[in-house]
């Protein structure tokens, strides 16, 4: 399968092809259908294979149904990346896929002042972007509402748990609709993390590349 044969929106195709994407890679071959198709994922994949393309571009077609949804405070996809850098990155990319189109990316990460970040959300976002701690405390603090979600993407999930946000991750699920899509991407795949995934993921398609 080819990029163009995949249902998704002319922009994002021209977003793609602007950025040197000619063919998939494994993991976009196997992961963007079945995302599509609605399905749970649990991902065996290292940085470098296309892995935040393979959740972002079907994540960015499935948020285009059910444009104007925006809410305060709230968003309809949530993306959990272990540091900050990671999480600049994915936001980087998802920008890059969507310049064409009118979705809302916010970014909540440590280490950084909170007040920018709170301001963004007031408006409400599509896509919100976050390590688990500062997003925890934001939420504590009642300036997120994670009551909208329909798509939750954990990336790096093994390199999460080695940082000890286990406790952080399931508190931060717990707030979710049990109703969504579930994506885990994860480098290694220790016990840890599998019974993580078993704990969230419904009837997973399993992929390694
Ligand atoms: P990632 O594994 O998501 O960190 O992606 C690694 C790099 O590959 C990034 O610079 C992407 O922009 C690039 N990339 C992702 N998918 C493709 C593709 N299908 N063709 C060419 N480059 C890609």
């Amino acid at each position: 399968t080819k990029f163009t044969d995949l249902g998704l929106n002319q922009s994002v195709l021209r977003a793609v092809e602007e950025g040197g994407y000619e063919t998939m890679t494994p993991i976009q071959q196997q992961a963007i259908p079945a995302v599509m198709d609605d399905k749970d994922l649990i991902a065996i994949a290292q940085t470098g294979t296309g892995k935040t393309a393979a959740f972002s571009l079907p994540l960015i077609q499935k948020l285009l149904s059910g444009e104007g949804k925006r809410t305060p405070k709230a968003a309809r996809a949530l993306i959990l990346a272990p540091t900050r850098e990671l999480a600049i990155q994915i936001s980087e990319n998802i920008h890059a896929y969507s310049k064409y189109l009118h979705l809302k990316t916010t970014l909540i990460y440590g280490g950084a002042g909170a007040k920018p970040q709170i301001k963004a959300m007031t408006a409400g976002v599509d896509i919100l972007i976050a390590t688990p701690g500062r997003l925890l405390d934001l939420m504590n603090q009642r300036h997120v509402d994670l009551g909208n979600v329909e798509y939750l993407v954990l990336d790096e999930a093994d390199r999460m748990l080695d940082m000890g946000f286990i406790r952080d991750i399931q508190k931060i699920i717990a707030q979710l609709p049990k109703t969504r899509q579930t994506l885990l991407f994860s480098a290694t795949m220790p016990k840890s993390v599998e019974k993580l995934a078993n704990s969230i993921l419904r009837n997973p398609l399993r992929i390694e590349v």
